[in-house]
């Protein structure tokens, strides 16, 4: 049984839709990414999962239904969502907002406990614990939207553009930490602009297209694929 399923999915802003009907599946400790042009309904995908868009369809998480939840309830299930932008709390400290993720942890007792846990996964923000979040680099920043989404324990991290705007040494140390954390058994959907290191970094990957999944199969062959090689590779 998947964890996530997503069937026939729909979502619209207004009168605009902008999913028309997305299917897909993640399996338990697997790491899958969705590819797609600007305005294919990546963004929309993830938000239609952590419910923060209105939406039909189905969508199971542990084979239950989680459409009709709130963004809230859909967190304590499990399920930590690190969106595009990052949006940390640039005015408050590092240590504030990893404390900010344990809000939705299922084990609320032992927050402190977990921010520590999650600090020893990046010694690099753990030196800046007291320091405004705002101050940090755009690749710290990237970690300690991680390390916030971690905090909670989530059974499956969704991340909307993790590489957006960092360098690419920075890039590779970031999905270092996101392939060791799936290692470890957690459960990862990411949407990405940079298809050869989503294509590296997971198993199976879903391709989007104005709003429908148009292609969908494992990473290493998808990377084969001729639409996949001129729309996304380059080449
Ligand atoms: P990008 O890579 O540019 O973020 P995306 O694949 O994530 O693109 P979405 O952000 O999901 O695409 O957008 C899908 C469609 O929904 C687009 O046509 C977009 O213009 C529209 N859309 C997204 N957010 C809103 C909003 N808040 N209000 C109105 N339309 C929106």
């Amino acid at each position: 049984m998947p964890l996530l399923e997503l069937t026939d999915v729909e979502a619209r802003y207004g009168q605009i839709k902008a999913l028309h009907g997305v299917s897909l599946s993640v399996d338990e400790g697997e790491a899958v990414s969705i590819l797609g042009a600007n305005g294919a309904g990546k963004t929309t995908t993830l938000r239609a999962i952590s419910g923060t868009v209105r939406k039909s369809g189905k969508v199971l998480f542990d084979g239950k239904p989680i459409g009709g939840r709130s963004p809230e309830a859909i967190a304590r299930l499990g399920i930590a969502h690190v969106p595009e932008g990052r949006e940390i709390y640039g005015e408050l400290t590092v240590w504030e907002n990893l404390l900010i993720g344990a809000c939705f942890s299922r084990d609320r007792a032992g927050s402190k406990r977990e921010c520590e846990r999650v600090l020893e996964l990046f010694p690099r923000i753990a030196s800046r614990r007291g320091q405004q979040a705002g101050t940090l680099s755009g690749g710290e920043q990237q970690m300690l939207a991680l390390g916030r989404a971690l905090v909670a324990r989530p059974r499956l991290l969704l991340l909307d553009e993790p590489s957006l705007g960092l360098a690419p040494t920075v890039v590779s140390a970031f999905y270092d930490i996101v392939t060791s954390l799936n290692a470890e058994g957690l459960t990862v959907l990411i949407v990405e602009q940079n298809a050869s290191v989503a294509l590296d970094a997971t198993r199976n990957t879903y391709v989007l297209e104005v709003g429908r999944v148009v292609l969908g199969g494992p990473s290493a062959e998808l990377r084969q694929h001729e639409r996949v090689r001129s729309s996304y590779l380059g080449y």
